[in-house]
């Protein structure tokens, strides 16, 4: 299989690693956005975000944010964008998940920008109930047999204080305003 991210793994590629351990690869990349975008994935391959076991996945973000750290201090940027391309529609073009840490600068005309469309009040309140049933399934179930249901019930107790923190401040006035944010 031909995977542009393994090959750097591999050693078979001619980019350049910045940082590596056992389970994470840093690297800059010859096609980028702009000078100093950086590439963080997993040395195994997974293709898509919902393959990479848990903690793996906290490593590469608590990673992309100290990489974010060094790339403000080395770069002198204003800003970062952290993206994940999850998927062909997400417009994912290797497909080996990895999270990108672009570096912004003011004026840098690159445009991350997307203009929210307002829903109609049906609209909201189906996607609403929709994602309830289904984020309700996956969040909330104690079914510890299937293990990635159990995975991520682990990941909501160790964020209970943001829940709460959520839940006090007005829970469906949150889920909406997040609605809003969908392109
Ligand atoms: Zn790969």
């Amino acid at each position: 299989m031909k995977c542009e991210y393994c090959d750097i793994v591999d050693r078979k590629s001619r980019l350049q690693i910045l940082y590596e351990d056992n389970d994470l690869i840093v690297a800059v990349k010859d096609t980028v956005l702009t000078p100093g975008q950086v590439t963080i994935f997993p040395r195994q391959h997974f293709t898509i975000m919902e393959m990479v076991p848990e903690n793996i996945l906290e490593k590469c973000f608590i990673l992309a944010n100290k990489v974010g750290a060094a790339i403000f201090d080395s770069l002198e940027c204003q800003g970062t964008n952290i993206i994940v391309q999850n998927g062909l529609s997400a417009g994912q073009k290797v497909p080996h998940f990895a999270l990108e840490v672009i570096p912004r600068r003011d004026g840098d005309n690159l445009n991350f920008q997307w203009q929210p469309k307002e829903l109609a009040e049906d609209e909201v309140e189906l996607v609403y109930q929709m994602l309830k049933e289904e984020v309700g399934k996956i969040v909330k179930s104690k079914d510890g047999k299937k293990g990635k249901v159990k995975e991520v019930e682990e990941v909501v107790v160790k964020d209970e204080k943001t829940l709460m923190k959520m839940q006090k401040e007005d829970e469906k006035n949150y889920l909406l305003k997040s609605l809003r944010r969908i392109p």
